[in-house]
């Protein structure tokens, strides 16, 4: 089964992926670690992208495509996979779909992970960091036992700028921005399942099992 996972920050995306991964055994692939990947094992196109990524810019996609080209064909990949992180364009999009049709291949269902946004707002705001010994607490889904304060050493937990809730609503809208035209696409062609991932983990991927048996 040839899965994409979709969904903003904070919609759980991770969890379900290994989930997914767990049950169906196909790889979960996201976009850093087949770079990583890449990088490591020293193939042409991984030093080439490391070329791009060491001068702080953007990889092409000739190259992106390539890399997950030479991941996609890896024995691991022989039930199918679980792209994540990838595509995030729709030039890209149509570059997956030419590159699978020449592996005798095509997507079966891009699965998007939706929570509304003041959730979402919510999940990503709420976590504090203790400054001393790096532990990470959320106010409301994994609170210290005294509020704002370390349980480990007592010290005044600090929250992020990355957390703050200026900085994570332009990141939410970005995302969403760049994320519409691929659902749409996808939504085109009737691979799109709409899960909601506003609910607990299990039942969250309880939602995504039945669509994707249907
Ligand atoms: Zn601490």
């Amino acid at each position: 089964m040839n899965l994409i996972l979709m969904g903003l920050p904070g919609a759980g995306k991770g969890t379900q992926a290994e989930k997914i991964n767990n049950k169906y055994n196909i790889p979960h692939i996201s976009t850093g670690d087949m770079f990583r990947l890449a990088i490591k094992e020293g193939t042409d196109l991984g030093k080439k992208a490391k070329e791009f990524m060491d001068q702080g810019k953007l990889v092409p996609d000739e190259v992106t495509i390539g890399i997950v080209k030479e991941r996609l064909s890896k024995d691991d990949c022989k039930n199918g996979f679980l792209l994540d992180g990838f595509p995030r364009t729709i030039a890209q999009a149509n570059s997956l779909q030419l590159l699978l049709a020449e592996m005798d291949q095509s997507i079966d269902f891009v699965v998007h992970v939706e929570v509304p946004e003041e959730k979402l707002l919510e999940r990503l705001t709420g976590r504090r960091i203790c400054p001393t010994c790096g532990t990470a607490y959320h106010v409301v889904f994994n609170p210290p036992k005294e509020e704002g304060i370390c349980d480990k050493d007592g010290s005044q937990l600090i929250q992020r700028d990355d957390d703050k809730a200026e900085t994570v609503k332009t990141r939410l809208a970005v995302n969403m921005e760049q994320t519409q035209p691929l659902l749409d696409f996808y939504e085109d062609k009737g691979y799109l399942i709409k899960v909601n991932g506003d609910q607990e983990i299990d039942d969250v991927f309880n939602d995504i099992q039945r669509s994707l048996n249907k």
